[in-house]
C-alpha cells in the first residue's frame, strides 16, 4: 500500500493561522510579535528567502523590521545594527541571513545577537539548552521535521531513528530532539560504513544530506515514517529530496514529499518562535 503522504504546506497554514489569531489578541494586548530580519548583499537565493519570510510574517500580522544593507556593509557595522536590535524592545527576535559575505565573519555576527533574541536557534547557548532538554528557541527545521512525525501520527517514545546528516543546523539538533523524546537514534553521515543496513532498521528516518535522491526506496523498512530534508535542483529544474520519493512511497508508512513537506514548515517554525518570545515580552 503507498504511503500517506505528510502535508507540510496544510500542516503550515494551519499552524500559521492560529498562530496569526494569537499575534492579533497579542497586538491588542500591546505586544505585536516582531522579527527583524537582515540581508547583506544581493545573493538572489538569499533574496527569495528573505522574501518569503517576509511574506509569511505580514499575513501572520507579525511587525517586519527589514534591514537591507549593501554587500561592503563592514563588519563593524553590522554588528552595531545587531547591537541595536538586541536593545529594541519591539523586536523579539532577529534573523541575519546566511551566508554572509566572505568580508564578514559570521560567526563573530551570529554570537553577537541577543541568545534571548535568537529565533533561529544557532546561538551555541541555544543549542546547548537543547542538548540538555531545556530548550529556549529550538532550530527551526528540527523544530518542524518533529512537528511533521507528530503530524503523521508516528509514536516517537521507544522508537528506531536514523538521521542522515550531522549538521549543526539540521542533522544534529533533530538527532537530540529524537532522543529527548524517547527514540533510539543512530546519526550517519558520509563515513558510515553500509548506510542501507542501518537504514534499514529505522522507523523513523530523517534524511539532510543535499544529495539527490542518494537513499533508494528499496533501502527503507516497511511502514517506516521517512522526513526527507533535501532540496536539491536537478539541471531539469526540478526540485527533489535526498530520497528516491518513487520507489519509497512504495514502502514507507508515511512520507514528506519534497517541495511541501519540510520547507514549509521552516518558515512556520521561525514564526513560532518569534512568537514565543513576544509572550515572554507580553509577560515581563
Ligand atoms: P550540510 O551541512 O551540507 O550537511 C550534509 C550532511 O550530509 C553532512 O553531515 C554529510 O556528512 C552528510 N553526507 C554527505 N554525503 C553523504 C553520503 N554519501 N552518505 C551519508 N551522509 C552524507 O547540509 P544541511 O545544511 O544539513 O542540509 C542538508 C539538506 O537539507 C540540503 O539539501 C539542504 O538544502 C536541505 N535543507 C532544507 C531545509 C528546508 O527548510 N527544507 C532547511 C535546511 C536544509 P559529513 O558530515 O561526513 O560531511
Amino acid at each position: 500500500m503507498a504511503a500517506k503522504i505528510i502535508d507540510g504546506k496544510a500542516l503550515a497554514a494551519r499552524l500559521r493561522a492560529a498562530m496569526a489569531d494569537e499575534a492579533k489578541q497579542l497586538t491588542a494586548d500591546g505586544v505585536r510579535p516582531g522579527l527583524a530580519v537582515v540581508l547583506v548583499g544581493e545573493d538572489p537565493a538569499s533574496q527569495i528567502y528573505v522574501r518569503n519570510k517576509t511574506k509569511a510574517l505580514a499575513e501572520a500580522g507579525f511587525a517586519c523590521f527589514d534591514h537591507h544593507l549593501s554587500a561592503d556593509t563592514s563588519e563593524e557595522k553590522l554588528l552595531g545594527l545587531v547591537r541595536d536590535l538586541n536593545g529594541d524592545r519591539a523586536v523579539d527576535g532577529i534573523l541575519v541571513q546566511l551566508p554572509l559575505p566572505k568580508s564578514i565573519d559570521s560567526k563573530r555576527v551570529l554570537l553577537a545577537i541577543d541568545p534571548a533574541k535568537d529565533v533561529d536557534g544557532f546561538h551555541p547557548e541555544n543549542l546547548g539548552r537543547l542538548l540538555i532538554g531545556e530548550p529556549r528557541f529550538t532550530a527551526c527545521t528540527p523544530y518542524g521535521i518533529m512537528k511533521l512525525i507528530e503530524e503523521a501520527g508516528t509514536a516517537v517514545r521507544g522508537a528506531t531513528a536514523v538521521v542522515v546528516g550531522r549538521s549543526n543546523i539540521v542533522g544534529k539538533p533533530v538527532a537530540v530532539l529524537l532522543t529527548n523524546a524517547d527514540a533510539t537514534v543512530t546519526i550517519c553521515h558520509s563515513k558510515t560504513k553500509d548506510l542501507a543496513a542501518v537504514i534499514g532498521t529505522a522507523d523513523i528516518l530523517v534524511a539532510a544530506i543535499g544529495r539527490p535522491e542518494m537513499i533508494r526506496g528499496a533501502w527503507i523498512k516497511p511502514g517506516a515514517t521517512v522526513i526527507d530534508v533535501g532540496t536539491n535542483r536537478l539541471a531539469t529544474g526540478k526540485l527533489v529530496g535526498d530520497v528516491e520519493f518513487a520507489a519509497a512511497v512504495e514502502r514507507a508508512g508515511a512520507i514528506t514529499p519534497v517541495p511541501g513537506g519540510v520547507g514549509p514548515m521552516t518558515i512556520t517554525m521561525l514564526l513560532a518562535n518569534t512568537l514565543d518570545s513576544a509572550r515572554r515580552r507580553a509577560a515581563d
